[in-house]
């Protein structure tokens, strides 16, 4: 038994290490929660084996270079769970001891670094990462840098409040791409990336990091009110000039905190910041008092876990899949393993420069993350022994479908397969030409595309028009009925906007949005074909390389050729859509959260409606963002760029409904 204790020991503080020193995990949450768990049971067990440096008797964090400082007030760990049985159980005790109908503050558990703040007369005096709890590393200049944190509060107040900084995630993204482009190591998450910039020894680096911070834990000393309650202190120092986050919600049992539990698990991965779980306290601060703390976290809060986003397994292949553009995709193939509720056992790889970068090899054991319905993908390999012994992979020189040799493309970080008649880049331009996003054409599915591919009846989308509903009938198992839908949707689809038909083109790097944005633009095909590089590129949120793009396709003679034929079978071209009134002409719209009385689709007709344009990204030319329930970064961007910021009361009066 002692030698399991002292491996999963050693194993825990390697882990530790890397993840709050070097800020580099080697192995997910979930698996480092699983082994800790082991341990603590192993000494609730054998409790004489028990040593004050386990990491069980300890907070996490060790000092790197910084000044160290001792808290005045001890900072805490939390326990957690990933089971609402637990949750269940934890609440007992405490209703044990106090009585049913204990109140709960619910808080969703950012994803980021604890520090401490003190406040002196108002005025911010210093401060500190948690460190081990009781010392911590003195960051005051660093955190000065910090937007979200105030240097002067609203009222002459003595307080100390405790938060988590963070980095948005698609600053954390931006900083990724940047430090790539510089040739150095990109961070493996917002957290790490937030340490790892909070952690800089020259406070101006960290300034030009996008870091914010949430408060949640306030301990006010002397002031003008002496909140009784979690709730009222979190409402109290909003008041003071902290940044709180707003997705907090008072419920009278532990049965409310699990329906919000429940409701955080999806709608998280809408919010431009991590969480990993939500965290439940005791309201009332005199029973918060009564309950104390183990030698790590409080009894009176605790944490529950989101199933896991990532996890490792071992990686078996890399297939290579070939899109409606010709570009190839490499597809790690990986032992199955239950990720987020489903079993996975593929996962992206992106391109071959992340293959390198990454230096995946065929055997590894990598590690893999998965947020809401996105796909999989591979973020990085574990470290171990046997990666050194297998085979640096190589990228294959041929095209898996057609055979041509697989080429490079400039300004592309894609290898592409070029042959215009390569069977697996037909096909796939064929099932995004039905597709939702583009035409949805929903009677037509893949498998009755690949029918009529098979049958030589379909190469390209315009062929779908010279199909009679005898072809259809020639297909297996189709009977009239379905075959009559399928003919007229095909025939129907000649009527969709034009939006719909340019993102249907499959025009390298030109989705929904894309077109969206130069359809408001370019009303006709006709402005299409005239427009320059330099008209194209004017137009917001189109960059160079997508304007060359574009101008490339509508300069080749075989696709003038296929668009008139589109335009002699009666496609329409034109952006029919003309404003009923102008009330909103000249004004651009952006829409972000969930809206209470409509859909943001139903928002856009408004606006459209009334001479407005939408446009799905923030930027200084946008004139108004329209903020629902759980916005996204969008907001985050509109208060950057001080763009107006309408609620949906306001929009709607703006309308004119209502
Ligand atoms: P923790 O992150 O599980 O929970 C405590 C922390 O939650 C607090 O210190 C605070 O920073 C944070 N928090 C966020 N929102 C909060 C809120 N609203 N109210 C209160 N606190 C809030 O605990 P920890 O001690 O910081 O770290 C331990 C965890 O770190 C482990 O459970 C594991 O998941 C992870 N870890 C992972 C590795 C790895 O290799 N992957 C290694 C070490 C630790």
């Amino acid at each position: 038994m002692q030698e399991r204790i002292n491996f999963l020991r050693e194993e825990l503080n390697k882990y530790s290490y890397n993840y709050y020193v070097l800020d580099n995990p080697l192995i997910s949450d979930f698996e480092y929660d699983k082994l800790y768990k082991e341990l603590e049971e192993l000494e609730k067990q054998y409790p004489l084996l028990i040593t004050p440096d386990s990491p069980t008797q300890r907070v996490g964090g060790i000092s790197t270079g910084f000044q160290e400082v001792k808290h005045k007030y001890r900072l805490y760990s939390l326990d957690n769970t990933y089971s609402y049985d637990e949750l269940r159980k934890w609440y007992e005790k405490i209703t044990n001891e106090f009585g049913n109908n204990v109140e709960l503050v619910c808080e969703l558990k950012i994803d980021g670094l604890a520090i401490a703040l003190a406040y002196k007369n108002g005025s911010f005096v210093h401060g500190a990462t948690r460190g081990n709890g009781i010392t911590g590393e003195e960051i005051t200049q660093n955190l000065r840098t910090i937007k979200a944190i105030p240097l002067k509060l609203f009222e002459d107040a003595d307080v100390e409040v405790r938060g988590e900084i963070y980095m948005p995630k698609t600053s954390f993204e931006k900083l990724n791409e940047e430090n790539l482009a510089n040739g150095e190591k990109p961070f493996a998450n917002p957290r790490n990336a937030a340490a790892g910039s909070l952690r800089q020894l020259d406070s101006s680096i960290t300034a030009k990091r996008d870091l914010s911070m949430f408060t949640y834990t306030p301990i006010i000393e002397r002031a003008s009110k002496q909140p009784k309650t979690h709730w009222d202190g979190i409402q109290y120092v909003k008041e003071l000039g902290f940044k709180i986050n707003p997705n907090i919600r008072l419920v009278n049992d532990i049965e409310g905190a699990i329906d919000f539990c429940k409701e955080w698990e999806t709608k998280r991965f809408e919010l431009n910041y991590a969480t990993d779980g939500v965290v439940i306290k005791v309201n009332n601060l005199a029973y918060q008092n009564e309950l104390g703390y183990t030698s790590r976290a409080p009894k009176w809060a605790t944490a529950f876990k989101f199933p896991p986003e990532e996890i490792s397994t071992v990686l078996r292949d890399i297939e290579l899949g070939v899109g409606k553009t010709g570009a190839i995709t490499p597809v790690a193939v990986l032992d199955p393993v239950n990720l987020a509720g489903s079993v996975v056992s593929r996962a992206s790889l992106h391109n071959f420069d992340e293959i390198r970068r990454l230096d995946v090899r065929i055997g590894d054991r990598v590690l893999i993350k998965k947020a809401a319905e996105i796909i999989p993908k591979v973020i990085k390999v574990c470290d171990s022994p046997e990666h050194d012994n297998l085979p640096i992979y190589q990228v294959q020189a041929d095209c898996p479908s057609c055979g041509e040799p697989i080429k490079e493309v400039e300004g592309e970080v894609n290898l592409y397969c070029l042959n215009p008649k390569c069977p697996a880049v037909l096909r796939a331009k064929l099932e995004y030409w039905v597709s939702k996003e583009a035409m949805d054409i929903d009677s037509v599915g893949p498998s009755v595309i690949e029918k009529l591919y098979n049958l030589g009846l379909v190469q390209a989308p315009i062929d779908f028009y010279k199909l009679t509903i005898e072809d259809f009938l020639k297909l297996e198992l189709v009977k009239e009925k379905s075959a009559a839908n399928m003919y007229n949707a095909i025939q129907a689809s000649k009527k969709k906007p034009l939006a719909k038909f340019i993102t249907a083109l499959s025009i390298r790097n030109v989705g929904k949005e894309t077109a969206d944005l130069l359809v408001n633009e370019l009303p006709s095909l006709e402005d299409f074909k005239c427009a320059t590089v330099e008209r194209l590129a004017e137009i917001d949120g189109i960059g160079d390389k997508i304007a060359k793009n574009i101008y490339e396709f509508f300069h080749n003679e075989h696709n003038l050729a296929t668009l008139n034929e589109f335009k002699e079978i009666g496609f329409d071209f034109e952006n029919t859509f003309t404003p009923k009134t102008d009330e909103l002409a000249g004004k651009t719209f952006v829409l972000t959260g969930t809206l209470q009385t409509m859909t943001r689709d139903e928002a856009g007709d408004i606006i459209k409606s009334k001479g407005g344009k939408t446009s799905s990204s923030v930027s200084k030319k946008t004139s108004f963002v329209v903020v629902g329930e759980n916005p996204g970064s969008k907001l985050d961007k509109a208060q950057d760029l001080g763009v107006i910021i309408l609620n949906e009361d306001e929009f709607k009066k703006m309308a004119g409904i209502e």
